[in-house]
This record gives C-alpha cells, structure tokens and sequence, in this order.
C-alpha cells in the first residue's frame, strides 16, 4: 500500500465521521467547513484554507453565507470568471481575480467541488503544501477531490432538506388550521404571526382589496390603486411575487400575492433593511404562505357567501310568506320593521306613504321620524322619489348636505304599486358606510317582495271603507253600524244609541229641490262628526234619517250628548232645519238584544215626533227636551 492510497483512506475516513456529525448535530451550514479545514491541515499540512461556497452564480464566502446582504453579492466574485479555470481538472493554480484580494494573496492553489450534472458546491482556496502538492498530483488527488464533492454535496442537501421540512412543517400546521375554520379573522391572525414569527425583525403588512363586508379587528390595510406602489401593484395583479428597493421607505420591500383561485385578495408585505437580500428558499415560503392563506380565505369568503344567501333567501321568503298571511296594513309593516332592524341593524327605521300628494310617516316607523329631525331625511328621500324610482344609498350623508345631521349611513327604498311610487321605507345609522352594499340588494329584494302583499293590504282598506261608508254623507253605513253595535253590546260596559229623523224634510225638499237637501244632510253629517269625534260612530240609517252610537258612556252623559245634538243642528244647517232623536242608553246589569236596540230608539223618536218635533225622547224614560 502506497503513502498515498493510505492518505486517501484516512481522508475517506475523516470525511466519513464529519457526514456522520453534520447529521447529528444539525450544525450551520458552514460546519461542515470547519471539518474539512481540520482534515486538510491534519493530513495535507495545509495552514491556509478559504472555501467559497457556489450562491446564485456567485462565490460567497463561507463564514458570509449565513446572513447575506447586498454589500456580501456586490463583493462576490461572479463564477463566470473562474468557470473557464477548471476546464480541463479541477485542481488548478488560483486565477489573478482571487490572488488579487488581500485575504486571498498568500493562496496558491485552488480545488472546484461539483458532483457532474449538479450546480458546483462550492471553490476551496489552499496555500500548497509539499504533501498537498505530491498528493494532489498523485493517480489519488483526483478520487479525493470527487469523494469530497460527494460528501459536501449530501451534506448541502440534506441542510435544504431540513431548512425546507422545517418551512414545509409550520406551513403544514398553518395549512392545517385553515381547513378547519372558516374564521377569516383568524386566518388574517395566523397569516401575520407566522411571517412575523420567521422575520422577527422585520415589518410585515397585510394589504388587502376593499371589503366592505366585514369590520375586522385585525390590524390591515386596505389595497388603494391610487396610492399603492408599482410593484406592489404588479403583484397584486399580476399574482406573481415581486420585490423593490425602495430607497425613499429606506427598505426593500417583498410583495406575495394573496392569491385563491378565483382572485387576488390582496398583498403580503414584508419589508426588510435595504441591505438584506431575500434567498430563493425565503422568497418560496412566503408566496408559498401568501398562497395558502389566499386559498383559505376564498374558501372562507365562500363559505360564510353561500350562508349569507342561504340566510337572505330564508329571509325573504320567510317575510313574504308571513306578510301574505297578514291582512292589516299595520301589522303588516310593524312586521316588516322587525326584519329590517333584525337584518340591517339600523338605529331608525321608517315607512311612509303617499296621502294626497304628500307622503305621511306610519306608525311602524322609529320615533325619530315623528320629529323635525328625521324630517331632514325624509324630504331628502322624497325629493330623491320625485325624480327616480331608483333606491338610495347613501354612505356618507354628511358629504351630501350643508347641515349638521347625525345620521349617515342611509338607505330608501321605494314600495312600489302599477309602477308608481307608493310609499317607501328608510333605514339610518349614525355610523358613515355602515350598510354594506350586499345590505343595500338585500333589503331591496325584501321590499320588493313585500311591495305587491303592501299593495294588496291598502287596496282592501280602501275596498272596506268603501263599502263601510255611505258615499254622500260619508258617514258609516248601516251594515258597519250592525256590527259595531253587536260588538259594543257583547263587550262594553255601556252604550248610547241615538235615532236621528230630520223634521219636515219633505218640504225642504219640496222648497228648495232634492239637491238643497242633500247638502243639508252633508251639513248635519259634518256637524255630528265633528260632535262625536273618535268617542263614538256616525251612521247613515237610511233616507234622511241618521244614528250616533257611543260605547262607555253613562246615562248622564248620553243625555248630554243627545241634548247638545238636537241643539246645534239648527245653526249647522243652512237652510237651517230642526231635528227629532230617540235615545236608548243601556249597562252591563242589563245587557239589551241587538234588535231591540234600534226598535226601542224608534219607539223613542215616534214619541219625540208625536210631542212637537226639534226634541228626544228617551226610551222608559218619557224625558223630552226642554226646546
Ligand atoms: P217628519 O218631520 O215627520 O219626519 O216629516 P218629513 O217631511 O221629514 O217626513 P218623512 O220623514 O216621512 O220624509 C222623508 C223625506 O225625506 C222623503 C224624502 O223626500 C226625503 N229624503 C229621503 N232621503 C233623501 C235623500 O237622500 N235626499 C233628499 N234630498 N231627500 C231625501
Ligand atoms: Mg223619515
Ligand atoms: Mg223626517
């Protein structure tokens, strides 16, 4: 065995127990080069030994590589300008480019590590020895070099191996969250922690596209094309990562873009020292970072969309199934109240429709439109309706109007009926862009389903009260006197009933035509109203003869009543005429039938007729007036 072959194999030995180590210590990167320095110097007396480790084209020396600036590449020496020294073997002399730099001026020789068909690892720089020449130049130096680049090699790819399975495990455990929660706060959280966590010295920010959904707690920045720069403009539509040396923020900045597969949602941002460079393997992580937390956030997007429309579909169809039960107007929108405030969480709401010309506020609105304050909002809407039938969203009232208003979040949307606008509804929050425009479609599909149960509801009103009333008197008719006399007597605790004949009509209508009468039975008509107010009911009996009822009344006050009755229709009436009433008043202790009501009354009034006329009688009571 020659001194050489036995050199190689303590080499070969040596080389095997630092494989060995750099495996279980998990040293740095460089670690391996310290080995390699103490095997050269313990066998080849080699005293002076300089490893340029292979980084992106360039030769970056070892002890530098752990924290690479823009000042370590500028300095580097490109591999381009040594690449041709080893085109025939691999040990060679040291070119100039290198022997020129102080801390490489006593090198003489210097050794390319690559495995064929793999990028070179790296350039060792050695200042000879005898036995590093005589070895070198032996029928061995060659297998040495090529067992060394093996070793350095697999040591190389095992530290990618472990820097990648370590990135590979927190993206996992991140990933691993995201399919479980459809939280976007929270998924925003992790994004921000995990980068943070891996650049702990760095500044990291989220940009994301306006999203007028959501208020979250978590601290971003909304994407503004207007101000964003170019780059981070490029990434966000380009979807590709991007960087910028943006010496005006004296940072560099990297740009991922937060990307699912339907869109870009927006950036992350992290900015580090100018003089910091980005490595290939970091610049991976976060796009791979960005990526994942675009894909979890579409799916969270998604998720709580497909819910929300679920939840407005029940909506709607909840109301329009509830308000096509519903007969009363009221009813009707004091339930349409309760969604709109369930729904929108708006701080007023009002309903109002047009009466007249003018569009009167109902009871189912807020307090606040009963006030002159929320008469600023209601012309506002009104004058916006004389002009469209387009709904009204307004984000910033405040924007729009010279006074100080408190509310400033306003949406009006108009009930329609045959295309003509009806009525419509407001709701208002103090907050500016409080309703989000999702809001805005939503409640204008709510109203517009309610529109047509709306209309149908004031339609029958309006049928009803047509029907209720007499048309030229325009007092109720006989048929809703019936029932409310029935009622009154079932549940009351008194009642006063008044049959009303006016005297000698024949001749006023003989006198001055049937057209004079009718206007006296208007006059008399407006005069009883007017009497009676919201205590009791009006009624046309039939032909020239009217009835006032009244509920909860005492026998005392009824006569009042009927007397103060009797007394004003002559100066109510033009040509002024007189009148004759029967009156029957009645209590809980004896509740009387229905018929015997409205014959007790007619009883009472033949008397009044027979005893002079412009006077009541009383039924039992004999009691006349003392005209
Ligand atoms: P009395 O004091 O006894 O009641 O005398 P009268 O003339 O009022 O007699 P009666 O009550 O019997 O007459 C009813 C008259 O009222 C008959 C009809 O010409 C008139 N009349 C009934 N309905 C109307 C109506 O709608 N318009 C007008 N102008 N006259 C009516
Ligand atoms: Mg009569
Ligand atoms: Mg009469």
């Amino acid at each position: 065995m020659t001194d050489h072959l036995q050199m190689l194999k303590y080499i070969k030995s040596d080389v095997l127990s630092f494989w060995v180590s750099s495996n279980e210590e998990q040293t740095s990167y460089n670690g391996y080069f310290y080995s390699l320095k103490q095997c050269l110097k313990k066998h080849l007396k080699i005293d002076n030994a300089a490893f340029l480790s292979f980084e992106g084209n360039s030769l970056i020396p070892i002890e530098e590589m752990a924290s690479l600036t823009i000042e370590t590449k500028l300095n580097a020496v490109s591999w381009l300008m040594i690449e041709a020294s080893f085109y025939q073997q691999k040990v060679v002399e040291i070119p100039y480019i290198l022997k020129a730099r102080q801390a490489y001026s006593k090198m003489t020789d210097m050794v390319l590590f690559q495995v064929e068909g793999k990028h070179p690892i790296g350039v060792l720089l050695v200042e000879a020895t005898e036995t590093w020449t005589d070895f070198m130049t032996s029928e061995y130096g060659e297998e040495c070099i090529e067992i060394l680049s093996k070793v350095l090699q697999m040591i190389r790819d095992n530290f990618d191996v472990k820097i990648n399975e370590d990135q590979y495990r927190k993206l996992y455990n991140m990933t691993d969250l995201f399919h479980s929660t459809m939280d976007i706060d929270l998924i925003l959280e992790n994004v921000l922690k995990n980068i943070r966590d891996n650049f702990p010295d760095f500044n990291v920010e989220l940009i994301l596209s306006n999203d007028q959904d959501r208020h979250t707690t978590i601290d971003i920045k909304l994407f503004d094309y207007l101000s964003e720069r170019p780059a981070t403009i490029e990434a966000f539509v380009s979807g590709e990562l991007t960087t910028e040396l943006a010496s005006d923020l004296n940072c560099r900045l990297l740009n991922a873009p937060i990307k699912g597969r339907q869109a870009i949602y927006g950036i992350l941002q992290v900015s580090a020292p100018t003089t910091y460079l980005f490595s290939t393997t970091e610049k991976d992580f976060v796009r791979m970072l960005a990526q994942a937390s675009g894909n979890a956030l579409e799916n969270a997007k998604l998720y709580h969309q497909s819910h929300r429309l679920v939840s407005d579909l029940q909506l709607i169809n909840e109301t329009s199934h509830r308000l096509n039960m519903r007969i009363d107007i009221h009813e009707m929108l004091l339930f349409l109240q309760k969604q709109l405030l369930k729904s929108f969480q708006p701080m007023e709401v009002c309903f109002a429709f047009k009466k007249n010309d003018t569009f009167e506020v109902t009871g189912a609105s807020t307090s606040l439109f009963s006030s002159e304050e929320g008469r600023t909002y209601i012309k506002h809407v009104e004058k916006h309706f004389t002009q469209t039938n387009d709904p009204l969203f307004i984000a910033d009232f405040s924007r729009l109007t010279p006074r100080q208003i408190e509310y400033r979040s306003i949406m009006a949307i108009p009930i329609l009926m045959e295309e003509k606008i009806n009525g419509f509804s407001i709701v208002l929050h103090k907050e500016p862009y409080f309703f989000s425009f999702d809001s805005f479609k939503l409640m204008q599909s709510l109203i517009h389903h309610s529109s047509l149960a709306i209309a149908n509801s004031i339609l029958r009103t309006q049928l009803q009260e047509m029907v209720d009333l007499d048309h030229l008197t325009k007092l109720y008719a006989r048929s809703y006197l019936d029932q409310f006399v029935e009622k009154s007597l079932e549940y009351d605790q008194s009642g006063m009933f008044l049959l009303i004949d006016i005297d000698n009509f024949k001749r006023i209508n003989d006198t001055y035509g049937h057209q004079v009468g009718d206007k006296i039975l208007v006059q008399i008509a407006v005069q009883l109203r007017e009497t009676i107010g919201s205590r009791g009911i009006c009624a046309r009996w039939g032909g020239e003869e009217m009835s006032v009822y009244v509920p909860n009344i005492n026998e005392k006050e009824a006569l009042e009543l009927a007397s103060t009755i009797v007394e004003i229709i002559p100066s109510a009436t033009d040509p002024q005429v007189t009148i004759s009433a029967g009156l029957i008043t009645w209590d809980e202790r004896d509740r009387p039938a229905f018929q015997s009501v409205f014959l007790h009354a007619d009883t009472a009034l033949y008397e009044a007729k027979n005893s002079g006329k412009n006077r009541f009688c009383i039924h039992d009571g004999s009691y006349q007036t003392n005209l």
